[in-house]
């Protein structure tokens, strides 16, 4: 029986092989490019919050309640929609074509699982929250003040019908997300308080229409706070359990990492990782014992060796005053290197601009990229790097020894050159608004975690010391990747996580508890960093095999970008068909 499968399996390859072989048909791909136009612009119709977010601000006056009529025009679209992609052979369409179509169909296919079998906005009340939307209105540069408040003053009217649709709609929510949706909505209902008001002080808006606008804001902020007291008051007595389940996971692991691998499978890619990097960093530590431990007794522990020589190195670390210019002084070495070692070539016309973290992103510290949407190409793409101000010397110390000079480094390479950043200037170089708001997650993070470690394998500021820290940081997402998959579909405790986070990857305490409190709120996302960097190393791999001396990196890694923010499975069966 299983050997029929497998045949059977093969055989279905080989022919889709074979039709990937076919020449485009240039009137059914211009076609399709009406198309995707037609649905993009009915998606934002139904989507006006997604729509602002990407930022197209049309529809930002627009806020749709969730009620059951909502529910029936989001399966209505995505039927409609499905339907008319039938029309289409996806075999006959250009590449770019070919991955937007699935990338549509998976949005769509995603959609009607999410209405139909997952169910999150029963179970989830935190999914009910207005307040960064009409945050985004307040801070928004796009467009005049007044022009901002008008439409924030409009869209303030479904507020009420919002948390009354939302009230209905839930049933035995989990704890952890009932939680995080009174603390949420709560904590952001001040966006119509002191930051509305300081707005309407600034504007020219005359005074009626301001205080209509105050009045309406009394109004919301009482929806909002009545919606939190409802939550506390809520007798729920058979809560939904936050762990998904083995099911549910392996679907949603399918829709939203898009991969080659089951979850299964990817899971155990995972383990075998995680001992392997065990392994590697045992050899590392055990050489470096001397030099950090001098003649202290080796731990019989392995990992407790690993851990005693990993806590030496990491307090090489810069200040709290020098953190930013740190950074700021890496991004052109990083990217004076990637062009002296010939591995992809950087277009300089867009560079990083490296800027300290805006107010409004809230003392998150770290470090993110902040890049133009597909409505506003021009604008500037920043590294956004937080600052300590404010920090306990105990705090910043804590997080200087993680963000040491060793793993500072690491960060760069994976937010800016040759990771984040770098695949973000390739993509705008292919344009497909589908891929910029369908953008595949894994396949974005899978770059930016692949470049750190091709940037060590090329070189890369060479040492023991730098590669024992690289396979700490890689332990994270492995480990990341093993977590949620345990905690979702294998019951994992929590002290087992513990265990797992801080013993097995050699976290602080601080930085653990954070992550399990991360796991119970979301399912599948922790894996997409592993998962696409798995792809795309071992698609690596398999072209190397395939065209030995005549490959090329620089060649593998253009390419590869040049099909923008895809899910490396549908680019893997490009770049191997055209072989
Ligand atoms: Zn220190
Ligand atoms: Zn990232």
């Amino acid at each position: 029986m299983k050997k029929l499968f497998v045949s059977i399996f093969t055989i279905s390859l080989l022919f889709s092989c074979n039709k990937n072989t076919k020449t485009t048909d240039k009137a059914l791909d211009q076609k399709f490019d009406k198309y995707k136009e037609g649905f993009v612009t009915s998606l934002w119709k139904i989507n006006p919050g997604w729509a602002s977010g990407v930022g197209y601000h049309k529809l930002d006056s627009i806020l749709v309640v969730p009620d059951a009529t909502e529910t029936k025009v989001q399966l209505d679209f995505a039927n409609t929609q499905l339907d008319s992609l039938k029309q289409y052979d996806i075999e006959s369409l250009s590449d770019n074509n070919k991955t937007d179509f699935q990338m549509i169909k998976n949005q769509l296919e995603a959609s009607v699982f999410s209405i139909k079998e997952l169910k999150s906005s029963e179970w989830n009340p935190s999914e009910y929250n207005v307040c960064g939307s009409f945050a985004e209105i307040l801070n928004g540069n796009y467009d005049s003040l007044e022009v901002r408040l008008r439409a924030f003053n409009a869209k303030m009217n479904a507020i009420p019908a919002y948390y009354e649709a939302a009230k209905k709609n839930i049933k035995n929510p989990t704890i952890e997300h009932t939680d995080l949706a009174i603390a949420q909505n709560i904590g952001g209902s001040t966006v119509f308080e002191a930051d509305l008001n300081e707005a309407l002080a600034k504007s020219k808006l005359s005074a009626a229409e301001k205080k209509e606008i105050q009045d309406k804001a009394k109004v919301s902020i009482k929806a909002i706070k009545d919606y939190a007291e409802w939550l506390q008051n809520l007798p729920n007595k058979t809560p939904r359990s936050f762990r998904l389940g083995a099911d549910l996971y392996a679907k949603k692991f399918n829709f939203d990492i898009q991969s080659s691998y089951t979850a299964d499978e990817i899971y155990k890619i995972a383990v075998d990782h995680k001992n392997d990097l065990h392994d590697k960093m045992f050899v590392l530590a055990d050489k470096l014992w001397k030099k950090y431990k001098g003649n202290a007794p080796k731990p019989a522990d392995k990992l407790e060796l690993i851990k005693q020589v990993i806590d030496k190195i990491s307090l090489q670390h810069t200040t709290p005053e020098r953190f930013q210019s740190e950074i700021e002084k890496q991004i052109p070495e990083l990217a004076a290197y990637v062009k002296a070692k010939d591995l992809l070539y950087i277009d300089p016309s867009k560079p990083l601009v490296v800027r300290k973290e805006p107010a409004y992103m809230a003392g998150v510290a770290g470090a993110s990229i902040s890049a133009a949407g597909p409505y506003d190409k021009n604008a500037n793409t920043y590294y956004n790097v937080g600052s300590m101000s404010g920090w306990t010397a105990e705090n910043a110390e804590s997080y200087l020894r993680e963000y040491n000079d060793y793993i500072l480094q690491i960060l760069n390479i994976h937010e800016a050159i040759p990771g984040h950043y770098t695949q973000l200037v390739y993509s705008n170089q292919s344009p497909s608004i589908i891929k910029s708001i369908l953008g595949n997650g894994a396949m974005v993070e899978g770059w930016a975690v692949y470049a750190e470690k091709m940037m060590l394998e090329s070189g890369y500021k060479n040492s023991d010391e730098m590669w024992l820290m690289y396979y700490k940081w890689n332990l994270r997402t492995t480990c990341n990747t093993i977590l949620d998959i345990s905690v979702h579909t294998k019951d994992m405790s929590k002290e087992e996580a513990m265990i797992l986070l801080t013993r097995e990857a050699f976290q602080q305490q601080a930085e653990a508890e954070g992550k399990w409190k991360r796991v119970t709120l979301s399912q599948v996302q922790l894996c997409s960093y592993f998962t696409g960097y798995t792809e795309i190393y071992n698609l690596r791999e398999e072209l190397k095999k395939q065209e030995g001396d005549k490959f090329n990196l620089k060649k593998f890694h253009e390419k590869f970008l040049s099909f923008g923010s895809a899910p490396v499975k549908y680019i893997k069966e490009l770049m191997l068909s055209k072989e």
